[in-house]
């Protein structure tokens, strides 16, 4: 996203770029990437990422005012954040996810990974809110019009969660203290809406009424984990 339709989606929910202390990236994709080089300079926003994910990205954005390198499996502090990244399986180069972490209170992220490795399962374990990547629907990917190179690449081992997986995932880290469930990166080709929702909720069983569904032309509500 553009500087300004970030500027823009902030401002939907009540925020603004100056409210933010840090970027972190989880890798190199355009998706991702392509905006935080306007979003960094204009804003002066430290840019955290890996060593490769710059190198990947470091043509393409320009300049990064304050960038600051991390290791795949990493912490650092900001504010009273405390922010961790684990290694991802996907195309990238050095790709994370990330775990956030406040005082007992963790947050946990993955999204951009072909499959669910034991290091992600440990990671997110016991976390209080969950945002996971629940991209496409098999049957509609194998149909749908994406090139063949394209959906092997989705389906692969570092490609896309399915809604499947994300399901099974979630039926591992589903447990009582559990506040938040997020469905991140549908894929607006290659999956509904509803079927992400009642893969995801069979999965969850009572806590399903926690979950909301991220969209990508709006950004998703604030939530509020304690
Ligand atoms: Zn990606
Ligand atoms: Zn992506």
């Amino acid at each position: 996203m553009s500087e300004r339709e970030l500027a823009s989606r902030l401002a939907a929910i009540g925020r603004s770029p100056r409210d933010l202390h840090g970027v972190f990236l989880t890798h190199e994709h355009s998706d991702h990437a392509r905006g935080v080089g306007a979003l960094a300079r204009k804003h002066k926003i430290p840019v955290f990422s890996t060593e490769g994910t710059y190198r990947k990205i470091r043509d393409a954005v320009g300049e990064l005012p304050d960038w600051r390198a991390f290791k795949q499996e990493d912490g650092v502090t900001v504010g009273d954040l405390r922010v961790e990244s684990y290694p991802t399986e996907h195309d990238a180069e050095e790709p994370v996810a990330f775990v956030v972490l406040r005082g007992s209170l963790k947050l946990g992220h993955a999204t951009d990974l072909g499959r669910v490795t034991p290091i992600v399962r440990e990671r997110l374990s016991r976390s209080h809110a969950l945002l996971v990547e629940s991209n496409h629907d098999i049957d509609m990917l194998d149909a749908g019009p994406y090139p063949w190179p394209l959906k092997q690449r989705i389906k692969s081992d570092v490609g896309h969660l399915s809604n499947e997986a994300c399901a099974e995932l979630l039926s591992y880290l589903n447990h009582d203290l559990l506040q938040h469930v997020v469905l991140m990166h549908l894929s607006e080709t290659n999956n509904h809406r509803e079927i992400a929702h009642i893969t995801a909720a069979q999965a969850l069983g009572d806590n399903a009424a926690k979950m909301i569904l991220a969209c990508q032309d709006r950004p998703t509500q604030l939530i509020a984990i304690h």
